[in-house]
């Protein structure tokens, strides 16, 4: 019997899980009336009351129902923002079924455009903290030049949504850039506040293409990129390095089987599937790479994952937020996210 010892950083990818709040926000207000379906048991597991044997979840991190944005930012972002400075990529999804709390979690409450509001995402406070790390490293001369692009991944087509102008777009890779969107806006910011401005207006572009265009949101992925190039005066020869930080918010992961969809509804319906089924058997892949057994990892089936190649696995740190809902009637959702955020560990 051999040990197979770890070559790597096994907690390359790491999971957070957030319960959001029984009632609020959902408009709904039969909600409350419904029991729940979890039990928070420590701030790494959770109980989901199954029939008919309650069964024990373990994460790296449990959130129950009143923790507050800046602490699930302090767990999940700060070390990656951290790591991106010092030249590593980055990601953090937000995984769950459409309500989940996923855009509460990434941005904040809906039709949020406050960026003074206590109730802002992750995004937000993670332009805030990298913001004050580069002023930070600034007075060592170190400077970093900062730019972003904000593009939504629907029915494996990609849509900018900096310019709501564009027709899809296709990936390219090269050596110097690794994989990366032909054509996307790439937005210069110097500050958090103007990456705010990008953040919102491309934001506003994704409900807008929810209407005018049919793309509806909790059927698309949205990724936020920040590319950052520091530059380092070595004694000789100025060091130059890149990094990139990818913030998610993934699709709704409520399965489609039982609407009766039909023809481009299906279409849609299976490719969700289809993406997020490829992120977690990417996932997993990774997984067993970093226990040191050889895999080969299907990066190429989606249009997310294959973007995302360089920011998932290697020296990469990823966080995976999954979102779910207390209630007795999510009962089915909640385990099939709890269930997906295991493949990860
Ligand atoms: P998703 O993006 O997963 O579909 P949302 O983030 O839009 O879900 O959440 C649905 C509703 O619930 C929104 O009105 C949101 O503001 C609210 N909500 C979600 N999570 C929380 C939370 N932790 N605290 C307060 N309100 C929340
Ligand atoms: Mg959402």
């Amino acid at each position: 019997h051999q040990q197979i010892t770890n070559s790597g950083d096994s907690d390359s990818i790491k999971v957070f899980v957030r319960v959001r709040p029984l009632t609020q926000g959902t408009g709904l207000t039969t909600d409350g009336d419904q029991g729940l379906c979890l039990t928070v048991t420590s701030p790494n597991t959770i109980r989901l009351h199954s029939k008919p044997e309650p069964r024990t979840f373990t994460y790296d991190h449990v959130a129950d129902m009143d923790i507050t944005q800046d602490s699930v930012f302090s767990s999940v972002a700060k070390n990656i923002v951290e790591s991106c400075i010092n030249g590593y990529n980055g990601t953090i999804f937000a995984y769950g079924q459409t309500g989940s709390g996923k855009t509460f979690t990434m941005l904040g409450p809906s039709d949020f455009d406050n960026f003074t509001d206590d109730q802002r995402g992750v995004i937000p406070r993670s332009f805030e903290y990298l913001f004050f790390l580069i002023d930070r490293e600034s007075e060592n001369a170190k400077s970093f030049l900062c730019k972003c692009s904000f593009i939504e991944i629907y029915n494996e087509q990609i849509y900018d949504l900096l310019d709501s102008a564009s027709a899809s777009l296709f990936l390219r890779e090269n050596i110097k850039k690794g994989v990366f969107v032909e054509g996307a806006v790439e937005k210069f910011v110097t500050s958090a506040a103007e990456a705010y401005q990008v953040l919102s207006m491309g934001w506003r572009n994704r409900r807008v293409a929810s209407t005018s265009m049919n793309r509806e949101s909790s059927r698309s992925h949205a990724v936020f990129t920040m590319t950052l190039e520091s530059k380092e005066p070595a004694k000789e020869v100025v060091n130059i390095r890149t990094s990139q930080l990818n913030l998610v918010d993934l699709a709704g992961s409520e399965r489609q089987r039982d609407t009766h969809t039909e023809g481009s509804r299906l279409k849609e319906a299976s490719s969700i599937n289809r993406s997020l089924m490829c992120l977690g058997q990417v996932i997993m892949a990774l997984v067993d790479v970093s226990n040191g057994k050889s895999r080969h990892i299907c990066y190429r089936d989606s249009k997310l994952t294959f973007l995302l190649r360089d920011s998932l696995g290697g020296n990469a740190k990823t966080y995976i937020i999954a979102n779910v809902h207390p209630g007795s009637k999510c009962f089915g959702e909640t385990l099939s996210t709890l269930q997906f955020a295991q493949r990860a560990k």
